[in-house]
C-alpha cells in the first residue's frame, strides 16, 4: 500500500500550510478567548479556492481527492493553531457540501454547490438531538407529508455552523425506523438558531441549538432517497468524518509538538536546556511515535477510501487513535511547558482544549470501539 504524498501534493501542502500560517494563525488566540468566528479568514478561506476542494469542478469545486482533503486538513491544522477553524471547515466540507455532491439530483446540486464552493456560503449538518447521539437512529425530529410540502418539528443539539450556516442538512423521522435527510434553506422561518454552545474548546467554530418549528419545506428538498438517510446519508457523513475531517487532529499534534522541540531548546533550567533532560527528550520522541501513528493510520484509512477498498475498520482506528492520542500528546506538552503550558498565552494549552472535541464528536472513541469489536465478532 503506497500513499506517499506526490511532488504536487507536497507542494499543494506547502502552499496551505503557508496562507494557514499567515492569516488563521494571527487571531486563533484572541478567536479563543472571545468565542469569536470570524467571517474576514472563512473569505480568505474561499479566496484560496479551499471551501470547495472535494466537490466535482463543474459545480464549482476543485475536485480533489481524498487525499488532497485530507493533506489540507492537516496543513490548515498545523500553520492555523486553531482548531475551532477546522471543525467549521470540516463540517461545512465533509457533513455540509459533500452529502448535497454526493445525493443531490441535478437541481440541488446547481442551486447549493456554487455558492457552497466559492464560500459564499457555509454548510452545515444536523443529525444530533438532545436524546439522540450516540445512537443517531433515536431521532425524534418528525417530518410529516402534507400536499407537496414536508412539515419538520423537533430540536437538534451541537450543530456546527448553525448560527452561521446557509444551508443545512437536516435529519427527521419520516416513519417508525425510517429517516429521511432534507436540504434546508436556512432563511427558512421554521428554521430558529437557538442558543449559541459556549464550548470548552474550538471556540471560535459556532455551535448552537436549532429548533425546527412547523419548518415547512418543499418536497424538492429532500437528499437522497426517502427513508434511506441513516444507512446511505449519515453513514457516509461518518465515514467522511473519520477519514478526512479527522486529519486536522494530525495536524494539531504537529503544530503541538513543533511548539515543543522550539521550547524545549530555548528554555534553560539548571544552565542547559530542558531538551538536554532525559526526561524531556523521550517525552518529545513519545509524542513523535503517536503522531506517526495518527498519521499512518489516517493517510491508510484515507487512502483505502480513495481507491473505493473497504476501509471501516481502518475508518474506526484512525478516529480512535486520534481521538485518544491528540490528547495525550497535548498534556505532554503542557507538561515540557511547565508553568507556562498551563496559561492561555502558549498554544498548547489551547492544543488540549481543540483536542478534546476528537474523543467525541463525529461518534465518541467508545462507538469507535464498538464498531472495531463488531468487525472482529463478525457481528456488524
Ligand atoms: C463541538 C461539537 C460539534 C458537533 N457538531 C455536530 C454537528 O455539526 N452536527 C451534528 O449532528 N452533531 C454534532 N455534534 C454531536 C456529536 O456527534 C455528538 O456529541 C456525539 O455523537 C456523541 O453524542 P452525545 O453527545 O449525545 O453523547 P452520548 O451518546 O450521550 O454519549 C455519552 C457517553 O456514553 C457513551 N456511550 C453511548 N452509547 C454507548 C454505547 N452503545 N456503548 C458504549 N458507550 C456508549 C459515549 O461514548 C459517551 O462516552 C457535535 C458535538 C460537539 C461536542
Amino acid at each position: 500500500m503506497d500513499f506517499s504524498l506526490t511532488d504536487e501534493q507536497i507542494a499543494f501542502r506547502r502552499s496551505v500550510f503557508d496562507w494557514a500560517a499567515a492569516t488563521v494563525a494571527p487571531g486563533a488566540s484572541d478567536r479563543d478567548k472571545d468565542g469569536r468566528w470570524d467571517h474576514e479568514v472563512w473569505k480568505s478561506f474561499g479566496a484560496q479556492g479551499l471551501a470547495g476542494l472535494p466537490i466535482a469542478e463543474e459545480y464549482g469545486g476543485a475536485g480533489g481527492s481524498i487525499m488532497d482533503c485530507v493533506v489540507a486538513n492537516e496543513a490548515i491544522a498545523e500553520g492555523g493553531h486553531d482548531g475551532g477553524f477546522n471543525l467549521s471547515l470540516g463540517a461545512h466540507w465533509v457533513i455540509g457540501s459533500v452529502p448535497i455532491w454526493l445525493h443531490g439530483t441535478e437541481e440541488q446540486k446547481r442551486r447549493w454547490l456554487p455558492g457552497l464552493t466559492d464560500g459564499s456560503m457555509v454548510g452545515a449538518w444536523a443529525s444530533t438531538e438532545p436524546e439522540a447521539g450516540s445512537d443517531a437512529a433515536g431521532l425524534l425530529t418528525t417530518a410529516v407529508r402534507d400536499g407537496d410540502d414536508w412539515v419538520l418539528n423537533g430540536t437538534k443539539i451541537f450543530i456546527t455552523n448553525g448560527p452561521i450556516a446557509d444551508v443545512c442538512t437536516v435529519l427527521a423521522k419520516t416513519g417508525e425506523k425510517a429517516a429521511t435527510a432534507f436540504i434546508v434553506d436556512t432563511t427558512n422561518p421554521g428554521f430558529q438558531v437557538g442558543r449559541e454552545l459556549d464550548k470548552m474548546g474550538c471556540r471560535s467554530s459556532p455551535t448552537a441549538e436549532i429548533a425546527l418549528v412547523d419548518c415547512r419545506v418543499p418536497a424538492d428538498c429532500v437528499l437522497g432517497d426517502e427513508g434511506a438517510a441513516l444507512w446511505q446519508v449519515a453513514f457516509e457523513c461518518f465515514d467522511w468524518e473519520r477519514t478526512v475531517m479527522i486529519a486536522s487532529g494530525v495536524g494539531g499534534m504537529q503544530a503541538t509538538l513543533n511548539s515543543c522541540i522550539a521550547y524545549a531548546k530555548e528554555r534553560k533550567q539548571f544552565g542547559k536546556p530542558i531538551a538536554q533532560f532525559q526526561a524531556v527528550a523521550h517525552k518529545l520522541a513519545e509524542m513523535k511515535v503517536k503522531l506517526e501513528t495518527c498519521r499512518t493510520a489516517v493517510y491508510r484509512a484515507a487512502y483505502l477510501k480513495q481507491t473505493n477498498a473497504e476501509h471501516q475498520m481502518e475508518a474506526s482506528i484512525a478516529k480512535y487513535l486520534v481521538g485518544e492520542l491528540a490528547v495525550q500528546n497535548a498534556l505532554d506538552a503542557i507538561q515540557i511547558h511547565g508553568g507556562y503550558g498551563y496559561l492561555r498565552d502558549f498554544n498548547v494549552e489551547r492544543a488540549l482544549r481543540d483536542a478534546k472535541l476528537g474523543s467525541i464528536g463525529g461518534g465518541t472513541s467508545e462507538i469507535q470501539k464498538l464498531i472495531i469489536s463488531r468487525l472482529l465478532l463478525g457481528d456488524s
